[in-house]
């Protein structure tokens, strides 16, 4: 039975391969004069701001490109961002890139509006009003950035993750053009578009579910598995990169419109994110199924559903029977994370680091301090499976958490950034 949900949307959206060229009759809706790019390196090495600007220039003047967001977008980037802002007299944010660029807009327009400290801003709800007005036009198919009142920034010295939410945050106006994401390489690819399937996992299995954010997540579901593989063997098909950039964007919608956080995967992403650096997406890729099969003791009717949407075949059984056993949702989370013998054998690649692999590297307080701030962090309040509840849950469970733990750990430290997400959309 249903007794509350709230489900808000923000942006508007606008989606058409080319888009960028012509952008100008819809700045033109905000009434802005003078635009700042925001992006970061890879972005401007790609040749993709110069489309933009060229764009932008049909009716505004761009009064400069700030394309310093660091792969983790971080509290000293934001501060910088704001600054250069407030030089050039900008009036209108344009953030072309992936996560970390849009979410260091974002939370630069606080700066702007509100100024002080970023950290006085932490949390859920603190805005009081409109921010600068600011378009995003993502460059990967992954965060849904674009259209989440969510933006993560990392703190180096705390060396963690601060989540900001509020409905100002959302951007006013996101464009999707997959002709932006062409040039995206195929470990970025997986990365990304493993991070929009585990937004719609984590959105529709968590307590923050309801029809709305029910029904965009098992469309972004389905999409992400009938496209991922293919946007990440042939980035150049537009059909497939397209298809990959609305499911992302739905992904978002699903998770940010429903209430925002997301559960035990982002948690521990996060977590880990905020103390290795590793990549969002590829740390997700890593921890899904564990937190699959963490997960499905809580809610298995639900992920038997996704399951049915990634396209598993029940192979002739009852509808009752895969849900009642839940083993195909567990078929469903190695079909996309892969089967463990698949996994590369050669040296410093994806295994199972041993006991002594992780004291040598550096004791237990790496690990101490991912479980920490993954157990308390703000994803950890919808998961359908509390962690405080993981004593209870049977021994192997327990242990997979754990291992799953140790094994992003272990790939931060030999330097693996993509691989375990390329592992994940092989066929
Ligand atoms: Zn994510």
């Amino acid at each position: 039975m249903i007794d509350f949900f709230e489900f808000q949307l923000r942006p508007r959206v606008l989606y058409k391969a080319g888009l960028v060229d012509d952008i100008g009759p819809e700045i033109a809706n905000l009434g802005a004069q003078r635009a700042l790019i925001v992006a970061d390196e890879g972005v401007a090495r790609a040749g993709l701001l110069d489309r933009v600007r060229a764009g932008l220039e049909r009716s505004i003047t761009v009064a400069g490109i700030f394309a310093e967001a660091p792969p983790n977008s971080s509290v000293a980037a934001v501060a910088r961002g704001a600054d250069y802002a407030r030089e050039c007299g900008a009036d209108l944010i344009v953030a072309v890139g992936g996560g970390s660029p849009i979410d260091t807009a974002k939370a630069m327009r606080i700066l702007l509006t509100e100024g002080g400290r970023l950290h006085d801003y932490e949390g859920y709800n603190l805005l009081t009003r409109s921010l600068t007005p600011m378009i995003a036009i993502p460059t990967t198919a992954g965060t849904g950035s674009e259209v989440t009142a969510w933006a993560v920034i990392r703190d180096e010295v705390a060396r963690m993750k601060l989540a900001f939410s509020s409905i100002y945050l959302a951007p006013d106006l996101a464009i999707l053009d997959p002709e932006m994401t062409l040039s995206l390489p195929p470990g970025l690819t997986a990365a990304t578009g493993i991070d929009a399937l585990v937004h719609a996992i984590e959105s529709f299995v968590g307590s923050n579910a309801n029809p709305i954010s029910d029904s965009l997540a098992l469309q972004a579901i389905d999409m992400i598995s009938n496209n991922l593989r293919d946007a990440t063997y042939d980035g150049s098909d537009i059909e497939p990169r397209g298809q990959m950039l609305i499911a992302s964007c739905i992904a978002g919608m699903a998770f940010s419109g429903g209430g925002g956080s997301l559960g035990i995967v982002h948690a521990l992403a996060h977590a880990i994110g905020g103390a290795f650096e590793t990549h969002h997406g590829t740390a997700n890729a890593i921890l899904l199924p564990y937190g699959m099969q963490f997960n499905s003791v809580a809610v298995p009717n639900r992920f038997a559903r996704i399951a049915r949407a990634m396209g598993v075949n029940s192979g002739g059984r009852s509808e009752e029977d895969v849900i009642a056993d839940g083993i195909r949702c567990r078929c469903a989370g190695r079909r996309l994370a892969g089967d463990r013998r698949d996994r590369p054998r050669r040296r410093g690649a994806l295994c199972q680091p041993t006991p002594g692999d992780l004291r040598r590297r550096a004791g237990d307080r790496p690990r101490r301090m991912v479980t920490r701030h993954g157990d308390t962090e703000h994803c950890v309040s919808v998961s359908p499976c509390l962690v405080s509840e993981a004593p209870y849950l049977p021994p192997l469970t327990q242990r997979s958490y754990y291992r799953a733990i140790s094994q992003v750990e272990m790939c931060s430290w030999v330097g693996i950034p993509h691989s375990s997400a390329w592992i994940a959309v092989r066929d």
